[in-house]
């Protein structure tokens, strides 16, 4: 099976994302780790994406799409892969389309994993870390025993500035509005499959399952 896996920062994806690939016996396909493996066996895309990123700079297109065709060419994605965080842009799910169509596979589902903005802004405004020895907890889901300070070595718990709702707010709209036109894309060809991601953990991955004609439950 060949998937795509959408979803906005705090939506559950890599946990959805961990069993999906267990239960289909794919492999996941991270942008980060895509760009690590190919940096780190040297290939020349590899190389070329390192010294972009060595000095700071975006990675351009070519190299990316070249970098996941690389890897899907790879002999453990011979029954499929769950590509997470590419495409991200409209003009990669089009190359995307292209290499695909050159490999005569085709894409089977893109799953977008939905949850309402106020939800994701409590989930994503509620972590906590611990200043001394770096536990994370989370307000609603994972609290410490007492307020504000860590179970294990009962250090102050912080929020990380990446955690304020400024900046939640910020990276989610930003999320929006780089993924709208890449859902709309996708709506169009008829593979999108969206699934509410505001119920249990379990109830998402079921709700996945069925998008794909499987019972897990
Ligand atoms: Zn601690």
């Amino acid at each position: 099976m060949q998937m795509i896996l959408l979803g906005p920062p705090g939506a559950g994806k890599g946990t959805q994302a961990e069993t999906l690939v267990k239960k289909l016996g794919i492999p996941h396909i991270s942008t980060g780790d895509m760009f690590r493996k190919a940096i780190k066996e040297g290939t020349a895309l590899g190389t070329k994406a390192k010294g972009y990123m060595d000095q700071g700079l975006l990675v351009p297109d070519e190299v990316t799409i070249g970098i996941v065709k690389e890897r899907i060419a790879q002999d453990d994605c011979r029954n499929g892969f769950l590509l997470d965080g590419f495409p991200r842009t409209v003009f990669q799910a089009e190359s995307l389309d292209t290499i695909l169509k050159d490999m005569k596979i085709q894409l089977d589902g893109v799953i977008n994993i939905e949850v309402p903005k106020e939800k994701l802004v409590s989930r994503l405004t509620g972590r906590r870390v611990c200043k001394g020895c770096g536990a994370t907890y989370h307000v609603i889901f994972n609290p410490p025993a007492v307020e504000g300070k860590c179970d294990k070595c009962g250090e102050m718990l912080m929020q990380r500035a990446d955690d304020s709702e400024e900046t939640v707010l910020n990276r989610l709209n930003v999320y929006e509005q780089q993924t709208a036109p890449l859902i709309e894309f996708y709506r169009a060809q008829g593979v999108l499959k969206n699934i509410d991601g505001d119920q249990p953990i379990d109830q998402v991955m079921i709700a996945i399952g069925k998008s794909l004609g499987s019972n897990w439950a």
